[in-house]
């Protein structure tokens, strides 16, 4: 049986670093379902489909078979226009499978990282950790990501844009962000990514 680590959080919780070295360090896969959203959404803009239209961005979700490696996914615009697809439950549903299979597909075990892991995606996962931090530490964080690929970007707009999206994630009818009630809670904000990995490392035992 695939054991699976289930890391939530919301953007710019470090959930992505922290998630990639538990996964080298347990040899387990790492899946980003953040990138399965966005992997969508990029298709969808790109095949002229309206964000707005529920019934055939789901139908593009059934069809969805991988994650798209472009690092064209990584944009504010795409991450925004993830957001806004993800509020569906009909899209939601039809993206459940196809994250269920990609952790499932490693015979060792699976660190995934998203929203609803350990809700609905895997509600019965070995652990589970929901990582928070304060929006202004998220942002920091985020801009420098985003410096850090050569995407123009300013602390005001970021800050903002995070806020919006918290906003729409936690709110919406389905699936929204909120911890597991069996989650260990990480607050990130005064702790560098390698003191929280550590921390989530000590936890795990096999
Ligand atoms: O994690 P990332 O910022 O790449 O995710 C992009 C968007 O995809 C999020 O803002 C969220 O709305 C959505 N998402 C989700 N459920 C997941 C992963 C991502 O709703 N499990």
């Amino acid at each position: 049986m695939t054991d699976i680590v289930a890391i939530d959080g919301p953007a710019g919780s470090g959930k992505s670093s922290v998630a990639k070295a538990i996964a080298q360090e347990l040899g387990f896969l790492h899946v980003d379902t953040g990138a399965i959203y966005r992997s969508l959404a990029f298709a969808a803009l790109r095949a002229g489909i309206s964000l707005e239209d529920p019934g055939a961005v789901a139908q593009l979700a059934a069809s969805l078979t991988q994650i798209n490696p472009s690092p064209e996914i990584r944009t504010e615009k795409i991450g925004d226009a993830a957001s806004k697809i993800s509020r569906y439950p009909e899209v939601r549903a039809n993206l459940l499978d196809l994250q269920r299979r990609f952790g499932l597909q490693s015979k060792t075990g699976a660190v995934l990282e998203g929203r609803d892991i350990g809700t609905v995606v895997f509600p019965e996962a070995r652990y589970k950790f929901f990582l928070t931090a304060s929006p202004e530490q998220r942002a920091k964080r985020r801009l420098l990501e985003l410096q850090q690929r050569g995407e123009p970007a300013n602390y005001e707009d970021v800050l903002k844009d995070l806020k919006e999206r918290d906003e729409r994630d936690q709110n919406r009818s389905i699936a929204p962000l909120i911890p597991a009630k069996d989650a260990v809670l990480i607050d990130t904000s005064d702790h560098s990514l390698e003191q929280v990995t550590q921390k989530i490392k000590d936890l795990i035992t096999y």
